[in-house]
């Protein structure tokens, strides 16, 4: 060994992942080939992108990725003329795992592997990784485009890998596998046959859009005269799979090459294609995969839709096509108008790309639509896995987006009645004289649904909706949007004036008699609670409990606070109103209590009591669990 190996550890995921690599009986292991050429198809794009804004950076006249073989030693090798990576590049993209969600998903492999179900690799999608399906030793050299210096990486899969300086005439990368026995049986074919590789790459990789060559050896002649020719020939037809005609692309053609430009591994939901034309040429093929990444709630999320320009890969991920709450959509929209040199920069302001990002939501939206009508199975599929993103964009920025209504048509909600409501079927189902879209927001179902708040709504039949993912908090936040013209309400806010006119008024006069006799007590626990509440008050709302929290029409839901709190920013101390039920027998004792002249900290210790018990009521959190404890104790010892 030279005097420059260094030996490498690689980091503890990535190790644990090539274990189950190594070790996977995961049966299709001829994917390996199509992750090795999607990852070499990428390095080329990106070579080509460079090379127009870096002078150092070349771009071949003739880019390819090449397969040799090597029967006598059983070694597959893909080159490439791509980007390439510097040393410290590999060590990073090759040594780690950028990959967020790997931790949960290595936990769930765990769980699944002792159930028998190794295909979970082929959820998460392990790229370069996958070699080691197929082989137990792989060699990499590469050198990135701009430098001088090549870097060759080994490893066995073994928890280390080593790096040493290496020759590379040209920029690029090449990857040796050194193949493990073929083993039918296990998904091993031998990856050495030609039509083995052909077959492979027809079927994975045919409108991968460089050529990806393999040198052919074939007889020619006759007799005396039969010589061997040896020829370079390219697999694929490049052709790119947007730009055939839709009639003679195959399903299984389609979902290849979603898992090409998305690195999933599963076939999508469904996909959309769509050509424009007119004044603004272009295509879309948009897919919907099958189920959420592990990513979709952390933002700086990779993949998405790339852009194309007449058929040449402008750039991947082009956020600026895609609006957030549809960032799970992957594939391509080709452009026949855009410049080949449009930047990231100059993109968010092109008309061109404003008026394709709209259309683009329009269609992802009316297609969501179908499958909502006519494949209920898909649709609760996506929703499933979306529906949270989906909401997102309810919300506009500015109060309610151009498209809230339809999306509000396309959302499913638990209720009080059902779960996986529409708001159709919700609208269908009102009382007559209802006049609003009643809601809960919360963490789950099951808490949600023993509030004390929804008591009024019970009692008179009316569905209440629970709310229970975060971004519920904000779309329905300060500027609620309607639905067909119902406005939404929220069960925990305001003060639930329910029912006709006419049991309005008895409801207010009865309140009014009430507040007369309790008046003198509802201030004195406002007293000790000042801190906690901004008002003590009289409820309509509940009939069995004794006591609960609301909010004003604009306060912060407790939720929300919580939201904002694990974001590490201050919300202030919300205060909330602690209602009271007049006609539980608690407040008629309290009342008793007060009126004989009971002593002010005997008053403050039952204040605490009825607020903290209306807290844990709705699934929150005390602020002094320690105190309620003890009064509670103390109540206990004394009634026992
Ligand atoms: P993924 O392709 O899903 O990001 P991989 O493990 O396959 O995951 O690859 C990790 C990273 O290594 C890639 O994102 C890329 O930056 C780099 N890489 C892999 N193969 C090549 C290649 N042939 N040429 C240049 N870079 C590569």
């Amino acid at each position: 060994m030279s005097t420059t190996v260094e030996r490498h550890e690689f980091q503890a995921e990535a190790k644990q992942l090539l274990d189950l690599m190594i070790h996977s009986v995961y049966s299709n292991k001829e994917i390996f080939l199509r992750e090795l050429i999607s990852n070499a198809s990428d390095a080329i794009d990106k070579r080509r992108v460079a090379s127009l804004s870096d002078s150092e950076i070349e771009f071949p006249a003739e880019p390819e990725i090449r397969i040799e073989v090597d029967d006598a030693n059983r070694t597959l090798t893909l080159i490439d003329t791509g980007i390439g990576m510097s040393r410290s590049e590999v060590v990073e993209y090759i040594g780690t795992l950028a990959k967020s969600g790997t931790k949960e998903f290595l936990a769930k492999m765990k769980e699944a592997k002792e159930a028998g179900s190794p295909e979970l690799i082929g959820q998460f999608g392990v790229g370069f990784y996958s070699s080691f399906l197929v082989a137990d030793r792989v060699d990499m050299t590469t050198r990135r485009a701009g430098e001088d210096t090549a870097t060759l990486w080994k490893s066995s899969g073994d928890g280390t890998y080593t790096l040493d300086d290496a020759e590379r005439d040209e920029a690029g990368t090449s990857i040796t596998l050194h193949l493990k026995p073929a083993d039918e049986e296990n998904g091993l074919d031998d990856f050495t046959k030609e039509w083995k590789i052909r077959e492979i790459v027809k079927k994975y990789s045919d409108f991968v859009t460089y050529p990806v060559k393999m040198e052919i050896e074939r007889t020619e002649g006759e007799g005396d005269e039969v010589k061997t020719v040896r020829e370079m020939e390219t697999l694929n037809s490049m052709k790119a799979i947007w730009a055939r005609d839709p009639g003679e692309v195959e399903d299984d053609e389609y979902n290849e090459f979603y898992k090409h430009i998305s690195h999933d591994w599963t076939d999508p939901l469904t996909r959309i294609r769509f050509k424009a034309e007119g004044t603004l040429e272009y295509t879309m093929l948009l897919f919907i995969p099958s189920q959420a990444p592990m990513d979709l709630f952390q933002f700086q999320q990779r993949r998405g839709v790339n852009l194309y320009v007449k058929r040449i890969f402008i750039m991947d991920d082009c956020e600026d096509l895609v609006p957030t709450h549809l960032r799970f959509v992957r594939g391509v929209v080709d452009s026949e108008d855009l410049s080949l040199n449009i930047s990231r920069e100059i993109l968010q302001q092109d008309r061109q790309i404003q008026l394709m990002r709209k259309q683009l939501e329009k269609k992802v939206l009316s297609e969501i639509e179908r499958l909502k009508r006519d494949d209920k199975e898909k649709f609760q599929t996506f929703w499933q896995h979306f529906g949270a993103v989906l909401k997102e964009g309810i919300f506009g920025g500015f109060g309610q987006s151009e498209n809230a209504e339809q999306i509000l048509s396309l959302c499913l909600f638990d209720s009080t009645k059902e779960e996986r409501v529409t708001l159709s079927d919700y609208v269908s189902r009102m009382q007559s004289g209802q006049e609003k879209i009643y809601y809960m927001t919360g963490e789950n179902r099951e808490v949600l649904s023993h509030s004390p708040h929804l008591e009024a709504y019970k009692k008179k039949e009316l569905e209440v909706l629970f709310l229970t993912d975060p971004v519920d908090e904000v779309w329905t936040g300060s500027m609620p949007p309607k639905y067909q013209d119902y406005e939404f309400e929220s069960v925990g806010k305001g003060s639930a004036d329910l029912g006709s006119e006419e049991e309005k008024k008895e409801a207010e006069e009865k309140l009014d008699k009430q507040k007369d006799e309790f008046g003198s007590l509802l201030e004195a626990l406002q007293k000790h609670l000042d801190d906690d509440v901004k008002e003590v008050r009289l409820s309509r709302r509940l009939t069995e409990s004794p006591a609960c929290l609301v909010g004003d029409e604009h306060d912060m839901t407790p939720q929300m606070e919580q939201m904002l709190k694990s974001m590490g920013r201050d919300p202030g101390k919300q205060k909330r109103i602690l209602e009271l039920n007049p006609d539980h027998p608690i407040l008629g004792s309290l009342k008793k209590a007060f009126s004989e002249n009971a002593d002010d900290a005997q008053i403050a210790d039952y204040a605490h009591l009825i607020h903290g018990q209306a807290t844990l009521a709705e699934g929150g959190k005390l602020a002094d669990p320690a105190r309620f404890s003890r009064l509670l104790t103390e109540l206990m010892t004394k009634a026992m």
